[in-house]
């Protein structure tokens, strides 16, 4: 494994995500971290005070300068987009030679091979700069627990994969490789449709139960061993108090924001007109994402708080 890292993007998933990261990579080797909110940089090298050398950089280019493996978890395909071609301070503008650069970001996968072309373009035949999507599911208590599934836009029998998989198992628990360049995205995106959806219906279903005067608690639990049951159920309930560990149960913090997952729904939606997939449901969830995302009560808590939009309940 290299001994230098990078991690660009502490938000609510790349924070937890690096500080497993330096905790499980060697305590001499060296994590340079970068993120446009100062503060997250700042808490993130307190807070990791103890466990190995942790150094801001000022700049992605930085970042990618003095590390062999850069991960990057930020928002959008623009902010990826940005990370990896700004001019001059972008991971590009840096020599990549023989680097291995990982994005987990959720984004369209015209952002994500536009930036795989950019580094193909760069890339030196002799030390290549390896260049792959790999998002994650399981939310923030997978990240915090280390236990993501990775699914990974690489072909089974590359010979990078196995030394891919050793250090995404730092941080996640499944790896799976899902065929090649952006098919990582492909399978993030889609399983997001169907998580969105169960979000939304685990809300509707759960406020229909409390309606009908049903505990939410014993409800949900009778949902584990029948045929409404799912992760949205047995996880992420969108109910306070049914999961202790859920963003439900703390104040709807720190978890997936609802106008991440009205962005993931969309970008769901867009990829499946591309192949002419049919998409009933996903027009109406993306319809309620979207107005609950336009309330500045709902925008930057955690998507399950829909449970609270959709029973007209203060947030
Ligand atoms: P977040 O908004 O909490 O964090 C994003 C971080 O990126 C922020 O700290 C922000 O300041 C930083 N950032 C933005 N632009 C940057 C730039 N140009 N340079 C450096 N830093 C920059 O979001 P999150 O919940 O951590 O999600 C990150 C990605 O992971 C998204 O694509 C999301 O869809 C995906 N994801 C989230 C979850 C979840 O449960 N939160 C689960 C799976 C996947």
């Amino acid at each position: 494994l290299p001994r230098s890292f990078g991690w660009i993007g502490l938000g609510a998933m790349g924070y937890p995500m690096a500080m497993n990261l330096r905790k499980r990579i060697p305590t001499d080797s060296i994590l340079l971290v970068n993120d446009v909110d100062r503060s997250a940089v700042e808490r993130f090298i307190r807070q990791s005070s103890g466990l190995g050398r942790v150094v801001e950089a000022a700049t992605a280019r930085d970042v990618a300068e003095q590390s062999l493996c850069v991960f990057t978890m930020v928002p959008e395909g623009r902010h990826v987009k940005d990370v990896f071609l700004t001019p001059g301070m972008g991971i590009l503008a840096a020599n990549t030679a023989g680097k291995l650069l990982i994005d987990c970001s959720t984004i369209d996968r015209a952002s994500s091979i536009e930036v795989a072309e950019a580094v193909k373009a760069l890339s030196d035949v002799n030390h290549p700069t390896r260049f792959y999507d790999a998002p994650v599911s399981g939310g923030t208590l997978g990240a915090a627990r280390a236990t993501l599934t990775f699914m990974v836009g690489i072909a089974a029998d590359d010979p990078s994969f196995p030394v891919l998989r050793e250090l995404l198992s730092l941080i996640g628990g499944a790896i799976h490789p899902m065929g090649g360049q952006s098919l990582g995205l492909a399978a993030k995106l889609s399983n997001n449709y169907i998580s969105s959806l169960n979000a939304l219906s685990t809300a509707e279903g759960m406020n229909l139960a409390i309606r009908l005067g049903l505990d939410p608690k014993v409800f949900s639990n009778v949902m584990e061993t029948s045929s409404g049951g799912s992760y949205a159920n047995s996880v992420y309930n969108p109910v306070p108090g049914v999961c202790p560990e859920a963003p439900s149960s703390k104040g709807y913090e720190g978890g997936f924001k609802i106008q991440l997952m009205k962005k993931d729904v969309g970008l769901a939606i867009d990829a499946a007109r591309q192949v002419d997939a049919k998409v009933v449901l996903g027009l109406t969830g993306l319809g309620v994402y979207s107005a609950a995302s336009e309330d500045p009560r709902f925008r930057d808590k955690d998507a399950r708080i829909v449970y609270r939009w959709l029973g007209g309940i203060e947030p």
